[in-house]
């Protein structure tokens, strides 16, 4: 198999790790990939929405599979672009079309997909400037605090939880008459606050049958404690203590199969992976969102996990036959550590040699933000690299992910060395 991955960041390094493993791999393209993607195949300087570039290089270099990473090219049709021409349309994309990719892609369709297939999610409206003022009045009979949510992407950036109701209407109005987030806030979805805790559950479908990957939680925060700004993940553990056995069975029960189900009942195609953001609400599963794309870092932490040959999961996906692949994962615990940029998530600078990266001897090292400049590996994103350590028990794990973290070296390096420490 000649594979091509599109993306360039942890999660993107993390599954060129797990298909490299594999008997069957005989050339691996990342495009565009980083400094550390280089050591499982070849990097491609393309951009991810680069559709014709993306198309001429497959079948220059007879790649077999496409495999796309971040949610933009999906969302922006780059599977229905394959399917739409006729010397493409045989080599397999593994992540939804467009239609599909509206669960991410729109809050509002996720929303009315979960409605309409009885599956669990907050209560929640959607408001547009044909009703603002009922929007307005809405908020009124609203519960604190209310989350407003942006319907289109916002960069991670368009979910607001607001603690007074002065702050929604203000935010409402924002977000609709004043383009807050762009076009991407024309419509919005008022939904009820949600008290638990998150975690993620990963699916890997065919569009009929699926397989329920590894759990993961992300930690998000920038401070330890999970204090101070929202980031992109810090850090990430699988499988997640809390979700065990009873609890992953209501939520492939009551959300997976509805889900998978849902998608048929609605003509939709889906062949990829499935990233259901959920809360755990005193024992019950509700949704919170949709992701059409494996989550980054979680990614890293579930994929060392899985056991089976990757490839043979995805063939099974292209082919339709993902039921009669075997698919087993390790008891053992991951956790995976995210070293970031001083600054980060704010202004930071990049260009910053990293060293050090090889007296990591007990973790897998994900590079995320590098790249190469005059024969050095240099930071060059806020999230530089993602350490995972898999052992037996999360503490040992934790300890390990920790101390190879701290290990690698950079100007203005900072990571948590809490990760997981809230659920050991
Ligand atoms: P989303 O982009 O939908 O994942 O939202 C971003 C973050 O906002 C989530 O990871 C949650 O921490 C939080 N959030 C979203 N929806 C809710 C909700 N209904 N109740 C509580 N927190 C929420």
């Amino acid at each position: 198999m000649n594979i091509l991955i599109i993306g360039s960041g942890g999660r993107e390094s993390a599954f060129a790790y797990k298909l490299s493993q594999s008997k069957r791999l005989q050339n691996l393209f990342i495009a565009p990939g980083n400094a550390g993607t280089g050591a499982y195949g070849k990097n491609v300087a393309l951009k991810v929405t680069d559709f014709d570039g993306i198309a001429s290089f497959v079948l220059e270099n007879d790649v077999n599979m496409v495999l796309v990473g971040p949610e933009e090219p999906l969302v922006k049709g780059i599977h229905d672009y394959f399917l739409n021409r006729a010397d493409l349309k045989h080599i397999p994309v593994i992540g939804p079309q467009q239609e599909g990719a509206q669960l991410e892609g729109s809050k509002d369709f996720s929303k009315q997909f979960m409605d309409r297939h009885g599956i669990p999610t907050a209560a929640s409206r959607s408001f547009d400037k044909t009703n603002l003022e009922e929007g307005l009045a809405y908020l009124e009979t609203q519960k604190l605090p209310i989350v407003l949510k942006a319907d289109g992407l916002a960069a991670g950036k368009g979910v607001l939880i607001c603690e007074t109701l002065e702050d929604a209407k203000l935010e409402l109005k924002a977000m609709i008459a004043d383009s807050k987030f762009g076009a991407a806030s024309d419509v919005v979805v008022v939904e009820e606050f949600l008290k638990g805790i998150e975690l993620s559950v990963f699916v890997l479908t065919d569009g009929n049958s699926y397989k329920v990957l590894p759990s993961a939680k992300d930690y998000k925060r920038i401070g330890e404690g999970d204090t101070g700004l929202n980031t992109g993940g810090m850090g990430s553990i699988s499988p997640v203590p809390f979700a065990d056995e009873a609890f992953i069975s209501k939520v492939e029960e009551r959300i997976i199969k509805p889900t998978v189900e849902g998608l048929k009942k609605d003509s939709i195609p889906y062949k990829g992976f499935i990233f259901i953001g959920l809360m755990n609400v005193d024992g019950e599963p509700l949704v919170i969102e949709y992701n059409v794309r494996m989550g980054d870092p979680e990614t890293e932490s579930v994929l060392p996990r899985i056991e089976s040959d990757l490839i043979d999961l995805l063939e099974g996906v292209a082919q339709g036959n993902l039921e009669t692949r075997s698919y087993t994962v390790t008891p053992k615990t991951a956790v995976t550590v995210m070293l970031v940029a001083g600054g980060y998530p704010g202004n930071y600078e990049s260009g910053k040699v990293i060293s050090n990266i090889e007296n990591v001897k007990e973790s897998i090292v994900f590079h995320a933000g590098t790249s190469m400049q005059d024969g050095n590996v240099v930071t060059a994103g806020g999230r530089v690299i993602a350490v995972t350590t898999l052992q037996d028990t999360l503490f040992d794990a934790l300890q390990q992910a920790t101390a190879d973290a701290g290990r690698i070296y950079f100007d203005g390096k900072y990571f948590r060395r809490d990760i997981g420490f809230d659920l050991i």
